[in-house]
């Protein structure tokens, strides 16, 4: 599952469970990414979104959060996501194989054939878009079978929701992991932080 996850919340947490569920997947690796390329608001270090990511995971077995895309230099690419992730499972099982899948937000998805080696991405993992119930999708231009989307009630929690109720002093309980706002508020992330007003 990869996001920026500046903060994990629960509508992050719900969706996984309901792909795994979906799909039968033994787990979710949550992949927080490292320098989003694409963003031109800055977001919040890499290490506090994975740290945030952990807290909010640990207590689920199925769930498991990677460093790949926070140790990897450069702008995070997907197609190096799904490569790095295969390579680790091949050293680590090298007698099994795997069915893989890519959750991530349906919005993010429909700018796919712009990203970095689209066929790659597609050759490597079914791709799974999760997104608010009544939104409007955008057709990614995909060919067909190679994604599926699934409504998440619970998406009506948003990242850049959550980071503007913050700057404004509002609070976010119930709608994060209490350790992820322990968290942010220990550190003081989005406190002071004028608020861009865009998704993420
Ligand atoms: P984004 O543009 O920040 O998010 C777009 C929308 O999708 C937001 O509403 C966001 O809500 C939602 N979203 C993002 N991740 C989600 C998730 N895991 N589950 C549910 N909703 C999610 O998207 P992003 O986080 O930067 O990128 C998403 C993934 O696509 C990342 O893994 C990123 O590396 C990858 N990506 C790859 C490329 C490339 O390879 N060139 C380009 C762009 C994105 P919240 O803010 O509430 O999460």
């Amino acid at each position: 599952m990869g996001g920026t996850f500046d903060p994990l919340h629960h509508g992050h947490l719900v969706a996984a469970s309901e792909v795994a569920d979906r799909f039968d997947l033994q787990r979710v690796i949550f992949c927080p990414s490292g320098a989003p390329w694409h963003k031109t608001t800055p977001t919040t270090s890499a290490e506090d979104r994975y740290l945030m990511t952990v807290i909010a995971t640990a207590a689920d077995p199925r769930f498991e959060v990677s460093r790949v895309d926070i140790d990897r230099d450069g702008p995070t690419y997907t197609v190096d996501t799904l490569r790095d992730l295969h390579e680790g499972f091949a050293r680590a099982h090298p007698h099994d194989s795997a069915e893989w899948f890519f959750i991530t937000g349906a919005d993010a998805l429909t700018e796919i054939v712009g990203w970095h080696d689209p066929d790659g991405i597609i050759e490597r993992a079914h791709l799974v878009g999760v997104t608010r119930p009544g939104h409007q999708l955008a057709d990614p231009g995909l060919p067909e079978g190679v994604v599926t989307l699934i409504e998440i009630p619970a998406l009506s929690i948003s990242s850049s929701d959550i980071r503007q109720r913050v700057s404004e002093g509002k609070p976010i309980d119930y709608l994060v992991p209490e350790g992820v706002a322990r968290w942010i508020r220990k550190h003081r992330l989005y406190a002071d932080r004028q608020h861009s007003g865009g998704a993420s």
